[in-house]
């Protein structure tokens, strides 16, 4: 088995993956801010780790947010990267505004989302996010990769 803890984290952030969002995910450590949970929910989503995401909403939104459902868009999806364009919170509550950056199938989807995160028991939770309107892009197999490869789409993400 190859070990993630070398790679770069998948949510962008450049560092490990054990310096980065490991630790939040194992439950060793809590994230601080709301822009960490969001990395951390971003990179358990690429890892397909929906537990993590269940218990990371807010215990009133867990039973809209079944495992089962998080795990099924999860599996469904590639993804591609996180960009983070604003976040900020004060005590008890955050938000963090971001694009994420997936495959749906051979839909080139970017998700655009300001995210509201409350504290409970002094651990920052997703609440739920207004979602910002953007075009999905259907990719021919020709076509170069939405990623950024320079590659043609049906030599890298295609399916
Ligand atoms: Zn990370
Ligand atoms: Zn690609």
């Amino acid at each position: 088995m190859t070990s993630l803890n070398k790679t770069l984290c998948l949510c962008g952030s450049q560092q490990n993956y054990v310096d980065c969002c490991e630790p939040f995910h194992l439950a060793i450590q809590h994230p601080q801010t709301p822009e960490l949970l969001m990395r951390s929910r971003y990179s358990a989503y690429a890892l397909k780790n929906a537990k993590y995401i269940y218990q990371t909403y807010t215990t009133d939104k867990q039973p809209e947010n079944p495992v089962k459902e998080i795990k099924e868009f999860a599996d469904g999806c590639r993804f591609i990267k996180l960009t983070i364009i604003d976040s900020g919170h004060d005590d008890s509550q955050g938000f963090v505004e971001f694009k994420a950056h997936y495959f749906y199938d051979n839909l080139y989807c970017e998700l655009h989302e300001q995210s509201k995160f409350i504290k409970e028991k002094n651990q920052w939770k997703y609440s739920d996010g207004v979602i910002l309107p953007v075009a999905d892009i259907k990719i021919g197999r020709n076509d170069d990769c939405p990623c950024g490869s320079a590659k043609k789409y049906k030599k890298c993400h295609s399916l």
